[in-house]
Order: C-alpha cells, then structure tokens, then sequence
C-alpha cells in the first residue's frame, strides 16, 4: 500500500487559532493526509500565524525560514500560511515557496483551493471513511469572529475584520459531535465572545448557546472567553449563575487602569467601572476565578498614568495578568506613535508583573488547606503519578494521585502548596 503523505500544523496566537488549526487538522485528515510527529518530517507544513504583537509575527517569520531551507533542499514540505498576517499583507509576493494561503477572515472560501492543490500534488489518495472531530477532553468552538472595537493599539479590526456569529443550532450539532468524540470541556471563543448574536436575526445571545449546550449528558464543563468590560453585564452573570456547568472564571483585560489611556485606546469604560463590574462578578460568584491583560508603554503613558495601571492592580487583585509591553501594529489608530522608550516599558512591565505576581501567590496560598474541583489535562512531565489539570476558577493545578487518571476526568483535590502561578495538591482519598 503506498505511504499516506504527512501533515504537521504549526500555531502561533490565540485560542481561536487553535481552533482553526484543528478545524484545518480534520480537513487534511479528510482529504487523505495523516498528521506527522514533527515539522521536519511533513509533507506538508500548515502554519497558523499571529499578528496582534511583533513577537508573534517574527517567530512566524523565522519558522517559515526553516521550511523555506528544507523545501529548496529536499523539495518538501508545501508550505501553507492561515491565519492573520495573511490578512494584511500578500505573503506570497516575492516568495515563491508559500504555496496556499488561508485567510483568517473567511477560512472557509479557500478550502476548495486547497483541496484541489492536495489533489494534484498528491493524485490518487484515497479518503478515508470517518472525518469526526479529534478525542480531546478539552476542545474549543469559535462562537464569533472578528472584532469592530477598534481599540487604538489593535490589529485585529482589521485582520479578522467584521463581527460574524455562528448559527447557534448548527453550533450546538458541532459541540455535541466533539462531546460524542471525548469533549469534558467547551471553551467558547470570540474575541469579545459576549458581542455574540448580535448580528443575527432573529438576535441571539452567548447565554442562548449556552443553554443549548448545558444540558449534553457527557459535558462537564463550559467557559467562555475573552469578555471585554464593557460588555459584562449583570443579566448575563446572573444568567449564568444558575447554570452548574459554566465555570466561574472571567478573562477580562483592562489593559490600563489610568481613564486618559483608556479613553485614548478607546476601550469604552473608567477604571472605576472595571472595578464596578468586577464587585458584580464577586457577589454572584464570591471565589471567581479573573484574569485579564494590560499593556504598559501605549503612547503617551506618563508616569504617573502607569502608576495608576498599579493602583488599579492592587485594588482589584485579580488572579492572574498576562502583561505585554505596547507593540506599533501596522493600520491601527496609535502605530506611529511609540514614544515610551523600551527600556521604561521592560522596567514598568517588571514592576506590574512583580506587584502581581505578589497577589497571585497570596491568593492562591490563600486555597492552602481546602479541596478544589480539578479536571484533569495531561500527565505530568515529571511522570510517576503526578498529573496537570485546571480547577473550575482555571488554576492550573499540580497534583498527585495513586490512582491511574485520564484527561477529561475530574477529581476533588486537597490544596497543599502554592507558586504565583497555580496550586499543588494530592487527590483526597488515593
Ligand atoms: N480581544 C481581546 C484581545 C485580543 S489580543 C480583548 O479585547 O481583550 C490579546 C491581548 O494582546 C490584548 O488584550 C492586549 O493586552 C494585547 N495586545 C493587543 N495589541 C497589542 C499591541 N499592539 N501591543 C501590545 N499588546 C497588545
Ligand atoms: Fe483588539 Fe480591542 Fe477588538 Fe480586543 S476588543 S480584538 S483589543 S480591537
């Protein structure tokens, strides 16, 4: 029988390309390919890319050398580009070895460009019988594409372009197809998830998906990310509030806690109103899980605005910040304005991440000593018992038990240690 050729996806960014990538995983799989171990024997090299901060796109860039090298030299892999940069920019001008691109916007327009270049690169490949999603305990549905916030730092307006909300019912036929393969856990996506359903006639909301999905016997877990503040309201936490199987963690990013910066990036709320919503979330939920991003540098931040991103911080005192120097991004609002010096920006971003590196560890020495629900994802590195999983509030968890466990089961676990950045514990009981 001949070799099935290979695939191997690589995916910079966002959940939401995560998503993607394993939406292009279930395509190549049915179009005859099998996936690779690694990208250095492929035939085929899918990449995923990322263009929210300059990082991302010069790690892409570097990768996309390496396939470069390895196709003048032995012919392969083809070379496929999906995602964001796509989007703002023609990569296949002056590069002749990117043989598909796949924009992030409408992924689905190019697929049968695609299925018609495996078709001629690889002729006579048969397809195989079953395309059912991938065995994944945990496993993501994108609910809503794009963003038209326009935040003034912010590529993804114009990359993802405008706000595109899924079919609820035909969402709620994808969620059960992935919970029938092994899904314990949904993540909802969307760059702002709670803008969901309001392009749709008749109007929907993120709460009616829910309430699609609640009731799936084998699910135990529903999240939801990103929330933008503005977009968090009391009729949609109390909404959620009866629900059990909706965890209650909250990613929220605030970005600054200074009311000039904010107006200036345009993000629609004080700092006194994130902190109003957040006291709104904590009296539903008294133990919620939050977490959210800020950036430090944005142009024009003094001083004196970053000391109120600080404030803010300690006030809040949520669970976890994922904290980014500002980045001038091609077509968004502030790109020519990067005049906060690199050095000022690494020295506040240390400040920020060691102020909350303080409450992170505080509040999570704070679950010493009680049981938490954890749901477990993989083995642990270190082997021998030892496994990694998330509690419902989304802390990642260090535990060991003498009983075999598989990803996707739960477990109640007694807290006995904790690091700034999750929890160690022991199964009660094993
Ligand atoms: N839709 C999400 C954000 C997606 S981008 C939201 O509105 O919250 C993820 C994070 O990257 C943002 O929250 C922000 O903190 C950061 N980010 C986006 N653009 C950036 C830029 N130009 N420079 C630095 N950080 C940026
Ligand atoms: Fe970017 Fe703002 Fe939209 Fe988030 S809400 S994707 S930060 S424009």
């Amino acid at each position: 029988m001949k070799k099935r050729p290979t695939f191997f996806i690589k995916t910079f960014g966002c959940q939401m390309n995560r998503d993607d990538s394993s939406e292009m995983g279930r395509l190549l799989r049915g179009l005859g390919l099998r996936p690779a171990e690694s990208d250095a024997d492929a035939d085929l090299v899918h990449i995923n890319t990322c263009c929210v901060r300059q990082k991302a796109e010069d790690k892409f860039f570097s990768f996309l050398g390496v396939q470069r090298i390895r196709k003048e030299k032995h012919g392969r892999p083809i070379i496929g580009v999906g995602g964001c940069i796509p989007e703002k920019e023609d990569l296949r001008a002056g590069r002749q070895f990117v043989d598909y691109v796949v924009g992030a916007k409408h992924p689905q327009v190019y697929m049968a460009e695609l299925a018609a270049l495996i078709q001629s690169e690889f002729p006579g490949l048969d397809v195989p019988e079953s395309m059912g999603p991938e065995a994944t305990a945990s496993a993501y549905q994108t609910v809503i594409r794009g963003c038209t916030n326009f935040c003034a730092y912010c590529v993804v307006p114009y990359v993802r372009g405008p706000e595109i909300s899924e079919d609820p019912f035909k969402m709620r036929d994808e969620i059960a197809a992935k919970v029938e393969a092994g899904a314990r856990e949904i993540t909802l996506l969307g760059q702002n998830v709670l803008a969901y359903g309001y392009d749709l006639k008749p109007r929907r909301t993120l709460l009616d998906v829910i309430e699609l999905i609640h009731d799936l016997p084998q699910l135990r877990r529903i999240r939801f990310v990103t929330s933008h503040p503005a977009w968090v309201k009391e009729e949609f936490v109390a909404g959620i509030a009866g629900m059990e199987k909706v965890c209650e963690h909250f990613h929220v990013p605030f970005q600054s806690g200074d009311d000039d910066v904010l107006e200036r990036m345009h993000r629609g709320y004080t700092a006194a109103e994130y902190m109003e919503m957040i006291d709104m979330i904590r009296e539903y939920y008294p133990g919620a899980g939050i977490t959210a991003d800020a950036i430090v540098g944005f142009p024009g931040e003094t001083r004196a605005n970053f000391d109120n991103t600080l404030k803010l911080i300690d006030r809040v005192r949520v669970d976890n910040i994922y904290s980014f120097k500002y980045s001038p991004r091609p077509l968004s609002e502030s790109r020519d304005h990067d005049d906060v010096p690199d050095a000022e920006k690494k020295k506040r971003l240390a400040e920020l991440n060691e102020l909350e590196d303080g409450i992170s560890r505080g509040i999570n020495e704070s679950l010493i000593g009680t049981d938490v629900e954890v749901m477990i994802e993989s083995r642990s590195n270190s082997g021998g018992g030892r496994y990694y999983g998330r509690t419902r509030t989304s802390k990642l968890t260090d535990l060991a038990c003498t009983r075999e466990l598989r990803a996707g089961d739960t477990v109640t676990v007694r807290v006995t240690g904790a690091t700034p950045h999750g929890i160690q514990g022991e199964v009660a009981g094993a």
